[in-house]
């Protein structure tokens, strides 16, 4: 099964409070680049952005709040194409089973991550970003009929 992603992306874009800083700075210098896409963020990071960037950016929940998790939930449906998420290594959080949830569901839904400015630096030099794109995502059908039924 394919799922087709148009040329105008739908970016999420999520920073942990250590990594803000970086994402901002990141996003200024690529504001051009962002602005012909739609861009949804976790509540803190959304408020510092857009105000930051004087661009649209929807607004979930908090990360620790839940807004991981409706992040995650938006990329298994199909609705968000691209996941920039700046997470700290350094730091212990309270929402780690939310922050490896949505990490996870990334790469069941096969979506693109950057996780730091680099990645994300490679992530916009692509042509994709800009054009339309099809790639692979899992076919439920087929993930049930590969699953042994458990014995009673
Ligand atoms: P925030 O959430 O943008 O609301 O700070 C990010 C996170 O901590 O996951």
């Amino acid at each position: 099964m394919n799922r087709q992603l148009k040329p105008q992306k739908r970016i999420a874009l999520v920073a942990h409070d250590a990594k803000k800083s970086e994402l901002i700075r990141w996003c200024e210098h690529k504001r051009a680049q962002l602005s012909s896409h739609q861009l949804f963020a976790t509540g803190t990071t959304a408020a510092r952005l857009s105000a930051a960037l004087d661009l649209p950016v929807q607004a979930y929940l908090s990360g620790p709040m839940g807004g991981d998790q409706q992040i995650g939930a938006k990329i298994a449906e199909g609705q968000l194409d691209l996941l920039v998420f700046f997470w700290d290594p350094m730091s212990q959080m309270p929402h780690d089973p939310d922050i490896k949830a949505l990490l996870r569901i990334a790469a069941v839904w096969n979506i693109p991550v950057a996780c730091n400015s680099a990645s994300a630096d490679f992530m916009f030099s692509s042509s994709l970003i800009d054009t339309e794109y099809e790639y692979p995502v899992p076919d439920y059908q087929t993930y049930l009929a590969g699953r042994t039924t458990p014995s009673a």
